[in-house]
């Protein structure tokens, strides 16, 4: 089929679509709550409606899915293979959606808002010893990787920070949820603070998705597709690449480098093993790594108990006790635990750290989902019984990143039975499970067959920050990411390969 006959193909979804704007507009603006989901529910279908086309013309969507993923090679959203993770002798397209996933803007621009009051909330717990210290009590008798991390930030305190700059970068994920009365509310699903990845050639999707739109012509005529530069905002001051022995992620780190090259930033990239063998700390606590000093240690690896031997530890306590900034220090990374978050959402912990903010605290804690304590006593035995009861409706969480860790379903009864009379049970939180209403659409990913999917969408969003001794030099909200799985598996992080690089499309 040419491409100009492409608007043929799909008129009745155009002209609904090319009405957007004017429909948008007097409904959004004139019109109450309900009227909207309903604008919302007939964009939808429109876009079901393309959808159910291409499925019944193979040849059209085999045409589509190899042009998206030429499009996607030439835009340089490529990736290492998970066969051949440490050579760029054989790369493939980094796996994302076929179209964009309609995301309503109230929620993506509150989103965007709140960030600046998350970065400034980890930023102070970081600095709260107090608050670590009773927050994570409970985690670190139960959990040995919390405990070593606990361990490095108490001697750091005791021995006394010497640098006083403080750099953070965060990513708050989220998903909609939908509730009873139809309306979706955007729920955090956890702030991450160490490695935190979706930026550099992911920064691509919606330059792919804009060009899938003129060949198709249809799907997203009047609505915003965005585009962001994540990776510029981000490369201001890293030196060292702390990075793991599998480098399937490479090509999204060296886009960082490459902004800081263009800065004249120079960039090594060591393991912790390197660190371990061939780094020192001078009298003035200068870290040298090579013979080179090190002005910023910027963390890829080091968020999960595999990535440590002894020897790596002593590297981290090394590094942490340095001069060299760290990103993020040991203290932004625990502010990033689960545990941490479930406390967070405690009555009253948030006044606490913006005393005189109300509304500050109410915008984030508008995003909180219920996050339950799995504590010895009444109120942990309350949890426990509450998520035998309907397992299905919760999620268990240990203290781990990076995906595939959570426990769901029939899982958290034997999960629990095993634990809940021990202490062994305070290593884990209980989370809310969020809802969010399936969308359709297809999933490029190499290696598995293409079938339309029922997806669900989770929104990253980033944020920014740089402190010196009591002032904040920067804090900002740089840009988001949207990953899209199928509804049928419960999770998948960017590494796993389970969910692709996706764009919103704002309705
Ligand atoms: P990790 O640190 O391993 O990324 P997350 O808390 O982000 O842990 O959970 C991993 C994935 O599990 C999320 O990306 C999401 O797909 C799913 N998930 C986590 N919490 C929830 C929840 N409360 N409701 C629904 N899905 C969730
Ligand atoms: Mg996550």
């Amino acid at each position: 089929m040419r491409e100009d006959s492409a608007t043929c193909f799909f008129p009745s979804s155009e002209i609904v679509l090319f009405l957007f704007p004017l429909i948008h507009y007097t409904f959004v603006n004139l019109f109450p709550e309900r009227l909207k989901f309903l604008l919302h529910r007939s964009i939808a279908m429109a876009t079901e409606a393309i959808l159910q086309r291409l499925i019944t013309n193979p040849e059209r969507l085999k045409d589509l899915v190899d042009k998206a993923k030429d499009v996607a090679l030439q835009s340089g959203m490529v990736i290492r293979t998970k066969e051949k993770p440490n050579s760029s002798e054989v790369v493939t397209y980094y796996p994302f959606s076929l179209f964009p996933t309609p995301v309503p803007k109230a929620a993506f621009l509150q989103a965007l808002a709140v960030q600046t009051h998350f970065n400034t909330l980890v930023d102070k717990i970081s600095q709260d010893p107090d608050f670590l210290e009773e927050a994570l009590a409970s985690t670190i008798q139960a959990d040995d990787f919390t405990a070593k991390l606990f361990d490095i930030y108490r001697h750091v305190q005791q021995e006394g920070r010497t640098q006083p700059i403080v750099v953070g970068l965060l990513r708050s994920d989220y998903m909609l949820d939908q509730g009873e009365c139809r309306t979706s509310s955007l729920k955090q699903i956890e702030i991450n603070t160490i490695s935190v990845a979706g930026f550099g050639v992911i920064d691509r999707v919606p330059e792919v998705h804009r060009y899938l739109r003129t060949c198709n012509s249809v799907f997203i005529i009047g609505l915003t597709l965005f585009n962001q530069g994540n990776c510029k905002s981000f490369c201001r001051a890293v030196i060292l690449f702390l990075f793991e022995d599998v480098q399937t992620s490479i090509i999204n780190h060296r886009c960082m480098e490459k902004e800081l090259c263009n800065r004249n930033i120079p960039v090594i990239r060591r393991k912790f093993e390197d660190v371990s063998r061939r780094g020192s700390l001078d009298d003035d606590k200068k870290l040298f790594v090579d013979g080179l000093e090190v002005a910023v240690v910027y963390y890829r690896t080091g968020y999960m108990p595999n990535h440590y031997t002894e020897q790596a530890w002593d590297a981290r306590l090394m590094m942490e006790r340095s001069l060299a900034v760290k990103l993020p220090d040991i203290g932004t990374q625990l502010a990033g635990t689960k545990k941490v978050q479930q406390v967070l959402s405690k009555p009253g912990v948030l006044e606490k750290f913006f005393p005189d903010q109300p509304r500050v605290v109410e915008r984030i804690r508008a995003t909180f989902a219920g996050l339950y304590t799995l504590d010895m006593g009444l109120e942990g035995d309350k949890t426990v019984e509450m998520a035998l009861a309907a397992p299905d409706q919760f999620v268990l969480k240990p203290q781990r990143e990076g995906g595939g860790n959570n426990i769901y379903g029939s899982d958290i009864c034997q999960v629990l039975q095993q634990v809940k009379e021990s202490t062994e049970r305070t290593a884990y939180i209980l989370m809310d499970k969020i809802q969010p209403t399936p969308v359709q659409n297809y999933m490029l990913r190499r290696d598995f067959p293409l079938q339309i999917s029922n997806c669900d969408s989770e929104l990253g969003v980033f944020g920014v920050y740089v402190r010196q001794g009591k002032d904040t030099v920067m804090n900002e909200c740089v840009g988001h990411l949207l990953r899209t799985k199928s509804s049928e598996v419960s999770e998948g992080g960017l590494t796993t390969g389970i969910c692709v690089v996706d764009s919103p499309l704002l309705l």
